[in-house]
């Protein structure tokens, strides 16, 4: 079966009175996807290893409900293929087979395209989130896992 291929780009977002932070741009065949949305890259990493709903798409408060999806991207693993599904109040519905090796590389290898900044945001108190959707040190653990497999 022909698989989709996902790629996954930062954007960095500076706020004058906190610390800058960066934004995930997610492509799936080179077309974004939910950019009208906030991507929560952790959630995103987490579809790609775990079957069920995530709510990768959400608001800039991390509230998925404040802009009005209701229900989260639907995630099913088989061998060495995901397919996430679901549905965006604007960009409507979507169901893509990714290869789970492949996704979790782009989404580990952009991770370490930004190691320099994220090192430097590790240095900030815990809770900051240096990328949206994880913690300060959270990363970290997702980057040598990924390599791991
Ligand atoms: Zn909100």
């Amino acid at each position: 079966m022909k698989t989709n291929i996902l790629s996954l780009s930062f954007r960095k977002v500076d706020c004058p009175k906190s610390p800058s932070y960066l934004v995930g741009e997610l492509r799936i065949d080179g077309q974004t996807l939910g950019d009208r949305y906030v991507l929560d890259v952790r959630s995103l990493a987490q579809a790609l290893q775990r079957e069920g709903e995530h709510f990768i798409f959400t608001c800039g408060c991390g509230v998925p409900g404040c802009i009005g999806i209701v229900d989260g991207v639907q995630s099913r693993i088989s061998d060495g293929q995901v397919t996430l599904a679901g549905s965006l109040p604007k960009g409507g519905a979507f169901s893509f087979v990714l290869s789970v090796a492949q996704a979790r590389k782009a989404v580990a290898d952009a991770l370490l395209a930004e190691k320099d900044f994220l090192d430097e945001a590790c240095r900030w108190e815990e809770g900051e989130f240096p990328v949206f959707g994880f913690t300060t040190y959270s990363y970290r653990g997702y980057i040598s896992e990924a390599r791991a497999k």
